[in-house]
């Protein structure tokens, strides 16, 4: 790759970057009002760091339909944060806000209860591993701790940080070794798992955290708050304030826009798509019916309908009314769909006994086992179980039918026992060609099947509304791993 060619490749990265030299302007001016007076350093320099976090709470809340997680957490915790932050700015030696002369002591102390609020939702969020907050409760919660700490420190039962003559105290320097271990271990499990977050977000936050590990690693260093080491401190924190900024602002709030319209996408591609297998779904029994009743219309239009045998009308009949039955079923298949997502779906239990049951359902498909060789696995004594009898025979039933399509001529076994525990499985297996490894999880979701796997027809409904009905019931519905040799449908009900 030539030269220029790389160069446009990082442009846009570099781009991204645009106002770090004014940043580095900030710094330089930061340095030279040092040079007159630290606390007027120290002042422009929390203003900055205050401005950010303000400004991230501002910009998450905000957001905070769109991105629920890892930095929503942090983000909301930028407010208590930015209070304690304030607080110590005010509270610094040289500015003569809380002047009771023990500043040195309390500026320190208010720093500390900054970093614990980071601590503690930078440990929730990497706990929880990126699932969803509720923003208000989480707001709450670190808001309550960060108030608490405050309090303790003006209400003098905070321990001691800093001692004049003496420099930091045991229990400063051990917090702020605690605090960087703890924000390095965040880093590293930032690294390792993705917690749903791009990249470049993942390597900006990194990046804050080893920058305020360092920061704690040099203010559990200083002697006078004025040293060398506490304004190494600082500007690392600085740095790493802006490599924050970049990753919750810029990367990780504006990006749910990218994903929404992504997903959005994505979804109308899905339902056109449905659309069209829909409509050949629902057209395809018409085609059989019409050319029935056509045929008949025929007949009868031309006095030859005497001439049709009981039997060839019978068949005629018949004919119609499996296709009707296709019909129903597919329109049912619907209305289950939008009767889960409304959440109305209800039980009816009663005590049902599985064999019969099995021996149901096998009766009424005689007509389509043909080439299948179906095993009732009868369990001495029979599984009986509380359950909606209905609702249970549409899963078994869904599951049977399935291994009669995709796995034709198969062994097909339903089979059912008492677990040890109490709780009942039942499973349907056949011998047929399995499903593919890629697609396990997915059949199991609205209108997903395996492409190009086979010409039977379906919408994709069924394994999702069975498993929503085995989950109604407190179970569970899952496909056990058969290592290639056909399908093993488990549906685990508990004991009542
Ligand atoms: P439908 O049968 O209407 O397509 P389902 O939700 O019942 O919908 O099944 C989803 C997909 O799972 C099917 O399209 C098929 O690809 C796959 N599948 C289900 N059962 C089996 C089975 N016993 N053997 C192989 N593939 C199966």
């Amino acid at each position: 790759m030539g030269a220029a060619a790389k160069f446009t490749k990082i442009l846009p990265a570099l781009r991204r970057f645009s106002d770090f030299p004014l940043l580095l302007a900030f710094m330089i001016g930061l340095y030279l009002a040092a040079i007159e007076r630290y606390v007027i350093f120290h002042s422009l320099l929390e203003s900055a760091l205050i401005a950010v976090t303000f400004s991230t709470f501002a910009f998450t809340w905000n957001a905070r339909r769109l991105e629920s997680g890892y930095l929503q957490l942090i983000g909301v915790a930028c407010l208590p944060i930015g209070v304690c932050e304030v607080l110590h700015m005010l509270a610094y030696p040289g500015l003569t806000v809380f002047v009771d002369g023990n500043e040195a002591n309390l500026a320190p102390q208010l720093w500390l209860a900054g970093r614990f609020v980071l601590v503690a939702a930078v440990g929730v969020a990497s706990l929880l591993g990126g699932r969803p907050v509720r923003p208000g409760w989480a707001f709450a919660a670190l808001s309550l701790l960060a108030g608490g700490l405050i309090l303790s420190i003006f209400t003098g039962h905070f321990p001691r940080a800093f001692i004049a003559g003496e420099g930091l105290t045991r229990f400063k320097v051990l917090c702020e070794y605690a605090i960087a271990i703890s924000l390095l271990l965040a880093c590293l499990l930032l690294m390792v798992r993705d917690y749903r977050l791009p990249r470049s977000t993942r390597i900006l936050l990194g990046t804050y955290y080893i920058c305020a590990a360092a920061t704690s690693l040099a203010f559990s260093s200083y002697f006078a708050m004025y040293d060398h080491a506490n304004m190494l401190g600082h500007y690392i924190l600085l740095l790493g304030t802006y490599a924050f900024y970049k990753a919750i602002v810029e990367t990780g709030i504006s990006r749910p826009f990218d994903l929404l319209f992504r997903e959005l996408t994505e979804a109308i591609r899905a339902r056109d798509e449905f659309l069209s297998i829909a409509s050949h779904e629902l057209k395809t029994p018409l085609t059989p019916i019409k050319l029935q009743l056509q045929g008949i219309q025929r007949l009868m239009l031309s006095d030859r309908l005497s001439s049709l045998s009981p039997a060839q009308l019978n068949r005629m009949l018949e004919t119609s009314d499996r296709q009707i039955n296709r019909l129903t079923h597919l329109v049912d298949n619907l209305l289950d769909v939008s009767r889960i997502s409304a959440g109305k779906l209800q039980l009816q239990r009663e005590t049902v006994d599985v064999t019969q049951l099995f021996r149901e359902i096998v009766e009424r498909h005689q007509g389509e086992i043909k080439t299948a060789k179906v095993v009732l696995d009868t369990p001495v004594p029979p599984v009986v179980l509380e359950a909606d009898l209905i609702r249970l025979d549409q899963v078994i039933t869904n599951l049977f039918t399935n291994a009669l399509k995709y796995a034709p001529g198969s062994r097909v076994e339903l089979g059912a026992r008492r677990e040890p525990d109490g709780s009942s499985l039942i499973w349907v297996q056949d011998s047929g060609p399995g499903v593919p490894r890629a697609h396990r999880r997915a059949i199991f979701d609205r209108f997903e099947r395996v492409p190009g796997l086979t010409s039977a027809s379906g919408l994709g409904l069924g394994l999702f509304i069975s498993r929503q009905i085995v989950e109604a019931h407190g179970g569970q519905l899952r496909l056990a791993d058969e290592n290639g040799n056909g399908s093993r449908f488990e549906i685990r009900l508990p004991q009542q």
